[in-house]
């Protein structure tokens, strides 16, 4: 008997029953919407979808272009140790309360959708790493949330691209209390040696380009903390890619 029905055909077919019992949901808001991660008209101008032209390593906007690899002021006068850094959010009152519930609420569900928006804010960095590695949770965190938000960010954004997906590359080396109770030196004393490469992936980073990825970046000290653990340890480059940043007005280049 021959195939009536293309595997496609059968996926659709599949995929429009589950959507009749569980309808996809806005990410926001989880109003019905037609498809999976589509935000509903209600949430869809609230959410600041993070676009060109950027500074070429830290990725923060500009308002205006200023050339190809341009770079911003803070970049010029002391560069991070990061190769490359992209967001998909500006961090706005919107995209907290979707952050929140996804962290703390059991949403999820939501990863996938969140990392198909991170992978085509952090395309170019996607093409130059090799490894995927998400900011690690200290394991009474993880106990608590049940959990680590960016490691499922990590998970979807690995998904089909080839990538290798090293969810325990990086271990906490102590727990450090949350990064809002601090000022920006505050957070980088918190986060100072707070993270430690695997030793079961130390022959394996060698000259690589590592991938990290993180749920929300406020000030950059967890991220920059990460970044120097992995350079320390063989890795040749690291870049970052975030779901939400916060934009300070004051520190644009502008
Ligand atoms: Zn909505
Ligand atoms: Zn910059």
């Amino acid at each position: 008997m021959g195939n009536i029905f293309s595997k496609t055909a059968l996926l659709a077919m599949g995929r429009s029953c589950l959507d009749a019992l569980f309808p996809p949901g806005c990410p926001r808001c989880g109003e019905e919407v037609d498809r999976v991660g589509a935000l509903c008209p209600d949430c869809w101008p609230s959410l600041d979808f993070i676009s060109d032209p950027l500074c070429h390593i830290c990725g923060i906007p500009f308002e205006y272009s200023q050339g190809e690899a341009a770079l911003c002021g803070a970049c010029i006068a002391a560069p991070p140790p990061y190769a490359g850094l992209r967001s998909a959010l500006h961090y706005n009152e919107a995209s907290r309360a979707m952050v929140l519930s996804f962290k703390h609420g059991d949403r999820s569900d939501r990863a996938p959708t969140f990392a198909a928006w991170m992978k085509r804010a952090g395309r170019d960095l996607l093409e130059q790493s090799e490894m995927v590695a998400p900011v690690p949770l200290h394991p009474s965190r993880l106990i608590k949330r049940r959990y680590n938000q960016s490691a499922l960010l990590a998970s979807g954004i690995a998904k089909g691209t080839g990538l290798d997906l090293a969810q325990d590359l990086l271990v906490r080396t102590r727990a450090t209390a949350s990064q809002g109770n601090y000022s920006a030196k505050g957070r980088v004393r918190n986060v100072r040696g707070a993270f430690a490469v695997n030793t079961r992936w130390q022959p394996h980073i060698e000259g690589k380009t590592v991938l990290l990825v993180d749920d929300v970046l406020t000030t950059g000290a967890t991220v920059e903390a990460c970044t120097r653990s992995l350079l320390s340890q063989g890795v040749t480059a690291v870049n970052v890619l975030t779901l939400c940043r916060v934009v300070q007005p004051a520190s644009l280049n502008i």
